[in-house]
């Protein structure tokens, strides 16, 4: 007796503006081939004015949930039927998930962060500088708080947003935050624990863009991280390893809050593993 035949796949994928150098696509469907899932993910370039529609196209395709990068984070949360707990702190939703009939938006970005940090260093009680107060930053730093961080240091170029930041986490979030609204060379503090780079200081095509940090004030005790998944290894990246930190990069973050993105769409936990190997792959 022949088995049933199926040819229609299930669909994720990610929309963002710009798209064609997001490396998700890579790990998540090395994921699926690994875990024998039919399903795909497509890296879809979504024009900010057209989101609405692109939504609409995903509803009516039977999408079983998306990412969303830049500049949707924010914008898609009018298009959905309700927020998960991390997502609607941040007020940003980077995966979005069919429930039933109910489209809702989660945050996998901070916790992904997290989740990659806690293999060098335990947030609790941790001191941290942070570059930039767009979503990433919103995201990482709000789940640090969640996870115990002490302090934390918001360095943003433009004062409206570092400001925002830094209320959202002092006043919703409750935890000790400053800011520093400048675009020169920050001299990081002693003391301090972790240094995260979540601007986009760094991102393919301008990958000798330098986060504007004094590179003598690394040192060695200091855990480094960097959100920027293309290329991984970015100046920062290269200055913080000669100082002899302990270096992250955002392939850790990527991979991470990939696994939590298929947990949700899929029910399967994903080796990471195999995610990282099919992105060291492409970036070999
Ligand atoms: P946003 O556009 O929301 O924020 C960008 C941030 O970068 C802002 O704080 C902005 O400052 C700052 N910035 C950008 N250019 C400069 C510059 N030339 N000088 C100083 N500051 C600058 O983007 P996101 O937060 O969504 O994304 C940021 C980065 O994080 C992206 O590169 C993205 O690829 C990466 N990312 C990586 C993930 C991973 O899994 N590894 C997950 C999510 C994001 P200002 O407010 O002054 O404009």
């Amino acid at each position: 007796m022949s088995r049933e035949l199926n040819f229609k796949q299930e669909l994720t994928g990610a929309f963002g503006d710009p798209i064609s150098e997001n490396p998700t696509q890579v790990m998540i469907e090395a994921a699926y081939r690994h875990h024998g899932l039919d399903w795909r993910y497509l890296t879809i370039e979504v024009k900010r004015g057209d989101l609405a529609a692109a939504v609409s196209g995903a509803k009516a395709m039977g999408f079983r949930g998306f990412n969303c990068t830049i500049p949707h984070k924010v914008a898609v949360i009018e298009h959905l039927d309700g927020l998960g707990e991390s997502a609607r702190l941040m007020g940003a939703v980077n995966c979005v998930v069919r429930r039933g009939s109910e489209w809702i938006g989660e945050n996998t970005d901070g916790k992904g962060f997290v989740d990659s940090l806690g293999t060098l260093t335990n947030p609790r009680g941790k001191k941290v500088v942070i570059f930039g107060a767009g979503g990433a930053a919103r995201a990482i730093s709000v789940e640090l708080a969640l996870a115990g961080a002490s302090h934390l240091t918001i360095v943003n170029r433009s004062p409206s947003r570092g400001e925002e930041l830094v209320r959202l986490l002092r006043e919703d979030v409750r935890v000790a935050a400053d800011l520093v609204a400048s675009h020169q060379e920050y001299t990081i503090p002693d003391g301090t624990d972790v240094v995260i780079n979540a601007t986009s200081i760094g991102l393919f095509p301008d990958i000798h863009a330098r986060v504007p940090l004094n590179a003598g004030s690394l040192k060695s005790g200091m855990v480094v991280a960097d959100v920027i998944p293309n290329p991984p290894i970015t100046p920062l990246v290269r200055d913080a390893r000669r100082a002899g930190c302990q270096v992250i990069d955002g392939l850790g973050m990527l991979v991470n809050q990939g696994v939590l993105g298929i947990q949700y769409w899929t029910g399967i936990q994903a080796d990471p593993v195999v995610m990282r190997q099919a992105l060291e792959k492409v970036f070999s």
